[in-house]
């Protein structure tokens, strides 16, 4: 049995790799690195592939939280609602903006975002929700829009972990992650459901005027080179990393029917086990399993954790320590026991190994020994 990663990229990427060191020494033919037609190409596959109107590319998934903040227009003051359970790119960019982040507990079965919760803390200052679909699985889109309509504000989806994931709306309507809200966001780190080879990242939306903005400020806020109507930044996918990406593409589907089918065999295996709550499965999207991730009850986590990583089983905790405990946003002034949901959590997620390559044979052991340690 091949040593078991919590991320198998050499796997996958010996599986595409005549068309992966083609593409790539293509570029390299070319010199188009940046803005090259490859970056182009992919962006409109992208869409395509999303059904959404525009795709920004740009240089990582923080850079597009950002970016998409600063068109929609947030200023200083005003209060930005973000899950406390998340990865800290999320809340950062509020922060760095001089936005106010204003932490929202997750639900504890589906682990996204809190709407009662989002709907006290709406105030006059508020300005935008951001919900993050957490290991894969979409968060309620009804309730976010619903909510966001009422009380006016913008919606961005944070999709870094669930590109390629399906929302069914109540209406039956079926859309993507990230292209439901007013911008969507994403990240193509290498470990993502879709990742290349470096950093990268984009931004989704269905509106023409914040398409124009966000583009504009992914490029130093010119429209016209060397005329710079706004204050950007450089952000930008490189021609490598594109042309990377647009092969991977093509795989998407296939990687994620692989990921089901290893969630599948976890689901199965610990069934009968009550000292494990499986990933939660919603009525209104699929899973792309960005994430493994169980609940554990009358189990020491830590223990666990030490116990199969000394074992040759990598198995990882997202998130240890909620962003609203975390010694750098103390100054927002929250303390420990002002979010119960989040803050248990964060003492029972453990995720297991997931990947496109998981074997059948290594399942099985990581089964094995996950049930070892628990019965004993
Ligand atoms: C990975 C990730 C990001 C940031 O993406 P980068 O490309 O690493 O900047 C943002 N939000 C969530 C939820 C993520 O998982």
């Amino acid at each position: 049995m091949n040593p078991i990663q919590l991320v198998d990229l050499r796997t996958q990427y010996l599986k595409i790799k005549d068309e992966v060191d083609a593409a790539v020494l293509n570029v390299m033919e070319s010199t188009a690195f940046i803005n090259g037609p490859e970056v182009q190409s992919f962006a409109s596959e992208l869409s395509t592939y999303l059904n959404v109107k525009h795709v920004i590319p740009c240089a990582n998934g923080t850079d597009a939280l950002q970016i998409a903040l600063m068109a929609i227009g947030a200023k200083p003051g005003d209060e930005i609602l973000t899950p406390s359970f998340t990865y800290i790119a999320t809340a950062e960019v509020i922060a760095l903006l001089q936005l106010t982040p204003v932490f929202v507990e997750v639900d504890t079965n589906t682990f996204t975002i809190d709407i009662d919760d989002a709907k006290a803390k709406i105030t006059s200052k508020t300005k935008a929700i951001i919900p993050v679909h957490l290991y894969g699985q979409c968060a309620n889109m009804d309730e976010v829009m619903a909510l966001a309509s009422k009380a006016d504000i913008y919606v961005i989806e944070d999709t870094a972990q669930a590109i390629g994931s399906d929302f069914t709306s109540k209406t039956g309507k079926k859309q993507k992650a990230g292209c439901i809200g007013h911008i969507g966001t994403t990240s193509f780190f290498p470990s993502k459901n879709l990742g290349c080879y470096g950093d990268g990242g984009a931004m989704m939306t269905n509106d023409d005027d914040l398409a124009n903005q966000l583009k504009m400020i992914a490029n130093h806020g010119q429209r016209i080179k060397y005329h710079h109507d706004i204050i950007g930044c450089n952000s930008r996918l490189d021609s490598i990393q594109a042309a990377v990406l647009r092969i991977k593409l093509k795989h998407l589907e296939e990687y994620t029917k692989a990921r089901n089918e290893a969630a599948t065999f976890y689901n199965d295996a610990f069934k009968e086990i009550e000292e494990i709550t499986t990933p939660f499965i919603a009525a209104y999207s699929n899973h792309g399993y960005h994430q493994y991730t169980i609940k554990l009850t009358g189990v020491n986590r830590d223990e666990m954790q030490s116990y199969l990583n000394e074992n040759g089983v990598p198995a990882n905790i997202y998130y240890p320590v909620p962003v609203h405990l975390q010694k750098g946003y103390t100054e927002y002034g929250s303390k420990a026991g002002d979010m119960p949901k989040t803050e248990g959590l964060t003492s029972q997620v453990l995720s297991l190994p997931m990947h496109t390559e998981l074997s059948k044979e290594q399942l099985e052991y990581i089964v094995e020994h996950v049930i070892r340690f628990i019965k004993g």
